[in-house]
């Protein structure tokens, strides 16, 4: 069996950290294909959303409402999709999942970032899987750094 990853994160993996709650850890995702686009990861090892206890569940509730209200606040976000996909665990012969839950905020509207625009050409539509649009470095230390700086400011 694969070693986790998300078991065994190392201080690079953790540096776009945004918050950190009892049992989930919330990360700005190295992908920011959509701008602002996040992970949650279960701090405790688990293969499958059925089997979160309900404290998981109600924390995990509380954060969706609380990331999805910063995504909307600092970045302007219209909306947000939500998945639990999990299929790259699986490629493996011994599949060891760890449960992991991805949003992308989605945007009626251009995002301006230091004078940069990002658009989300696929709004109403299912979210690209292959966005070639890469965001400035400036800009996603800026966006780490307000959604951060809201996450930790509201609880
Ligand atoms: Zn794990």
């Amino acid at each position: 069996m694969i070693e986790c990853s998300w078991c065994n994160l190392n201080e690079e993996d953790r540096q776009y950290l945004l918050f950190d709650s009892e049992y989930w850890f919330v990360f700005l995702a190295d992908e920011q294909d959509y701008v602002g686009r996040s992970i949650l990861v279960l701090k405790r090892h688990c293969g499958s959303i059925a089997e979160l206890t309900e404290d998981e569940w109600k924390e995990l509730r509380y954060l969706i409402k609380h990331l999805e209200t910063c995504l909307k606040i600092t970045l302007g976000a219209d909306f947000c999709n939500w998945s639990c996909l999990m299929n790259s665990f699986f490629k493996d012969s011994v599949p060891n999942p760890h449960v992991h839950i991805h949003v992308r905020p989605r945007y009626r509207n251009s995002l301006v970032i230091n004078g940069n625009i990002y658009n989300d050409n696929e709004f109403g539509h299912h979210y690209a899987l292959k966005k070639k649009e890469q965001i400035k470095e400036q800009d996603r230390k800026m966006v780490y750094q307000t959604m951060k700086s809201w996450l930790n400011s509201q609880i």
